[in-house]
């Protein structure tokens, strides 16, 4: 199933428990524009790539559109307008003021050169800047990219537009980014796992953890995770995967990471395949990796009783029913995810007002909001008897239809 259909099934479950008519169904759905651009660059050996950029705003009626920019070789039109439907129904379900948009580049980043990876990102922002800036869509970093991409996104931009920090977040902490940016997607994902084991009134501590994917999201994740009490049994990356019953030693892990650019061969644990990981012998699952791993061919196996979606899309709807005859139970992307763009909002704010925040209000910050997302979402679930992911949802495309009917057409 493509990751459209994905997106669009989810949003179809929510919208008839919602009772939204279809003439609604089909305006919130559909993406405000579409930029689909050229994006040619020389190689260092000379020769021309000729690369394909795009850039989809999906909805505005709560504020400038918001989302990350992925650099990847599976990017094409259909997944980068799912995953901005998906940055539109996050955005209102933490209740920052944006609405959502998504880009990336169809693009295999490691095998580019530092100086191809700047002007690729350089030519990019040449293509879409007249419909990018800090009022009307702020970009931010997703798979591929990072906060050195950030930086070359604001000087680029700035070269047509004049100073003007705010127009992408995300950037470095010593060029305008915001402390705790970096670790906010992963830490969320931590701090929510916890919210939902003092919900369930379980104890996190010694609960036995498998992480698929171990770029930012997925070792900030872990890292917080431990300090919590909680083990890493099993984790991976493209390359492959590692599991060790007692706990994979994650500081151990992040500075082997840091050296060897893979988890793989780590010495600390034994080596299983990326996809071992997925049914691993573990209390919570979370994916943090690439859309659609979780399918009917494999969710019948999973063994973990809770999913926590720390990637966008990671469950087809087959699976997402599987799991909820088998009780397991999912934090869906909207919410799981939600600290990255969380403390994007913060950077931007912070940006706007020249002001520095500490990094202890950050987080405190983002514990409130996401807090507030979890309680609101968990309410729905339990009043109208739906899955977690349908409630988030529900109270996503409730704000933005709310917006879009109070503003007017
Ligand atoms: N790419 C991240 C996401 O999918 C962050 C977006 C942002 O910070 O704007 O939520």
């Amino acid at each position: 199933m493509s990751s459209l259909e994905t997106a669009n099934s989810y949003f179809e479950q929510a919208a008839d428990v919602m009772g939204l008519s279809s003439n609604m169904r089909t305006l919130l759905k559909t993406p405000l524009r579409e930029v689909k651009v050229q994006v040619a660059l020389e190689m260092d050996d000379g020769h021309i790539s000729t690369l394909i950029g795009y850039r989809v705003q999906h909805d505005k009626a709560r504020g400038p559109m918001k989302g990350g920019l992925r650099f990847h070789p599976e990017v094409d039109d259909d997944e980068v307008q799912a995953l901005a439907t998906l940055m539109s129904w996050k955005t209102a379900v933490v209740n920052i003021p944006y609405g959502g948009a998504k880009g990336g580049i169809t693009v295999d980043t490691h095998k580019l050169s530092a100086g191809e990876l700047e002007r690729v990102t350089r030519k990019f922002v040449d293509e879409i800047h007249d419909v990018i800036g800090p009022d009307k869509d702020i970009p931010a970093p997703d798979m591929g990219t990072n906060a050195q991409v950030m930086a070359w996104i604001m000087n680029q931009y700035e070269k047509f537009h004049g100073f003007n920090p705010a127009c992408v977040t995300g950037k470095p902490v010593e060029l305008h980014g915001a402390d705790g940016r970096e670790e906010a997607t992963g830490r969320g994902v931590a701090v929510l796992t916890r919210t939902l084991f003092e919900h369930q009134k379980r104890d996190l501590a010694g609960a036995r953890i498998a992480i698929q994917g171990f770029g930012n999201v997925g070792s900030f994740a872990a890292k917080f995770l431990c300090e919590m009490g909680a083990k890493v049994t099993a984790t991976s990356d493209a390359h492959g995967g590692l599991v060790n019953e007692e706990g994979i030693d994650i500081a151990e892990l992040i500075r082997y990471h840091d050296e060897h650019k893979t988890v793989k061969d780590f010495p600390g644990a034994d080596a299983v395949s990326n996809t071992e990981i997925l049914t691993a012998d573990v209390d919570v699952l979370i994916p943090a990796a690439i859309g659609g791993v979780l399918n009917a061919e494999n969710a019948r196996d999973v063994r973990a009783q809770y999913v926590i979606e720390a990637a966008n899309n990671p469950t087809e709807p087959e699976a997402d029913e599987i799991f909820e005859q088998r009780n397991i139970l999912v934090l869906p992307d909207i919410l799981a995810n939600a600290g990255g763009v969380t403390v994007s909002y913060f950077e931007w704010v912070q940006n706007r007002q020249h002001f520095r925040w500490e990094l202890d209000r950050v987080r405190s910050e983002l514990d409130r909001i996401l807090a507030a997302g979890f309680n609101r979402v968990v309410t729905i679930a339990e009043e109208k008897k739906v899955s977690l992911r349908v409630a988030a949802y529900i109270l996503g495309i409730g704000r933005v239809g709310r917006a879009t009917v109070l503003a007017g057409l």
